[in-house]
C-alpha cells in the first residue's frame, strides 16, 4: 500500500510501505478515506516539529475511514462502519492518567507526531481510538471531527458558558472552530485577525464580530462592546505573548485566558490576576471530546462545509501541503480525499 512520507532529510514522497494487519484482539483495521491538514502537519512538513524531527514520518492525525477488519475482542465496530481516529494513546498509569487527564499522559503517543499517522491507505489501531460517525457525514466533513474536539477541549478548559463574551485572537481554522464551538455553547464571539478573506469566512460561519486587529484598537472595542465589563474569555490561537498585559486588562473579573498557540509571554502587571481572580489555563489535544462533538456534529455541518475550502487527491498530497503553506488569504481548511472524491 502507499503512504505519504516526510523524510528526515526534508524530502517528501509517496512510497510503498507494508500494509498493517490486526495483531491484537482489540485492533481495528481501517481503509483511510480522508485526512485534514493541520498546523501541526505543516510544522512536521517544514521539519520543525519537536516530536517528529530527525525521523521519517507519515503525518496525519485528523483522519477518517471505513472499517475493513476487526480483532476477536472488538465489541462495537464491524467491517463497513465509518469511523474517525482519536490520535492519542496513553499509558493509563501515570499521574495524569490516574487523575482523569490522559491527554497529558507522561507517555503519550500522538498519531502523526511521535508515531506514524493517517497519510497511508490503511491504518490499524485499538478500538478505543476509533469513533463511529453517522452516514450523513461526508468524508470531507469527517476530517474536521478531530479539530472540533480541539475546539471542545479549549472551550471546556476555558469554561465557556452561555452568555459569555469570548475574544479569539486568530482567524485560522482552529480560531474559527473554537469560535463556532463557543457560539453553539451560547457565547458571543469576537474574532480578531488580519486577513480579509478569513474575516469574511468568520462572518459567514456566524461569528458575532470579525475585526481587523491591524485597524482596530481591541481594548477600546472590548470596552465598548461589554460596557466596560471586559470579555469573560480570551483564547489566543495566534501566540500573541507580547500583548499579555493587554489581555489581562481586557478580561472581566473571573475571566479566563487560554494560550492555545504557544508563545513566550511576560506578565508585568500581575495585580490583574489577583484583583480579578483570573485564570490562565492550559489546553492540550483533547480529553473525551469525540463523543460529544460527534453527537453535536449536525450543528457544525454548515460551518464545516464553509471552512473546508479545498480538497486534493492523495496522490497530490505534496501539492496540498505546498498550497496550504502558501497561506492564500481565502484558504480555510485543506482536506485530502484518498479516493480523489467523496
Ligand atoms: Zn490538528
Ligand atoms: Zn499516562
Amino acid at each position: 500500500m502507499k503512504a505519504f512520507v516526510i523524510g528526515k532529510d526534508g524530502k517528501k514522497f509517496i512510497r510503498e510501505v507494508e500494509k498493517p494487519e490486526i495483531k491484537h484482539p482489540k485492533d481495528v483495521l481501517v481503509k483511510v478515506k480522508s485526512a485534514g491538514i493541520c498546523g501541526t502537519d505543516l510544522h512536521i512538513y517544514k521539519g520543525e516539529h519537536p516530536m517528529a524531527v530527525g525521523q521519517d514520518r507519515i503525518p496525519g492525525h485528523e483522519f477518517s475511514g471505513e472499517v475493513v477488519a476487526v480483532g476477536a475482542e472488538v465489541k462495537n465496530l464491524k467491517p463497513g462502519d465509518r469511523v474517525v481516529h482519536e490520535p492519542i494513546a496513553y499509558c493509563g498509569e501515570c499521574y495524569a492518567c490516574t487523575h482523569g487527564q490522559p491527554n497529558v499522559c507522561r507517555n503519550l503517543k500522538v498519531t502523526g507526531c511521535n508515531i506514524d499517522g493517517g497519510w497511508q491507505e490503511f491504518y490499524c489501531a485499538p478500538e478505543r481510538q476509533w469513533h463511529k460517525i453517522p452516514d450523513w457525514v461526508t468524508w470531507t466533513e469527517a476530517a474536521c471531527v478531530e479539530p472540533y474536539t480541539i475546539g471542545g477541549q479549549v472551550c471546556s478548559q476555558a469554561d465557556v458558558q452561555a452568555g459569555d463574551v469570548v475574544l479569539i485572537h486568530g482567524d485560522g481554522p482552529i480560531g474559527l472552530i473554537c469560535g463556532d464551538t463557543a457560539k453553539h455553547l451560547g457565547a458571543t464571539v469576537i474574532i480578531s485577525g488580519h486577513r480579509a478573506g478569513r474575516l469574511q469566512l468568520a462572518k459567514e460561519i456566524g461569528m458575532d464580530y470579525a475585526v481587523n486587529s491591524r485597524e482596530t484598537d481591541l481594548k477600546t472595542l472590548v470596552n465598548e462592546l461589554t460596557d466596560g465589563e471586559g470579555v469573560n474569555v480570551i483564547l489566543d490561537c495566534v501566540g500573541l505573548g507580547r500583548i499579555m498585559d493587554d489581555n489581562l486588562d481586557m478580561l472581566s473579573p473571573a475571566g479566563r485566558f487560554v494560550p492555545v498557540a504557544v508563545a513566550p509571554f511576560t506578565i508585568n502587571n500581575p495585580t490583574n490576576i489577583l484583583a480579578k481572580q483570573l485564570k490562565i489555563v492550559g489546553s492540550r489535544l483533547q480529553n473525551k471530546q469525540f463523543a460529544p462533538v460527534i453527537a453535536r456534529y449536525a450543528l457544525y455541518k454548515d460551518s464545516i462545509d464553509r471552512l473546508v475550502t479545498d480538497t486534493f487527491a492523495f496522490e497530490d498530497s505534496d501539492e496540498a501541503f505546498q498550497y496550504n503553506l502558501a497561506r492564500h488569504p481565502e484558504t480555510g481548511k485543506v482536506v485530502i480525499l484518498f479516493d480523489g472524491k467523496e
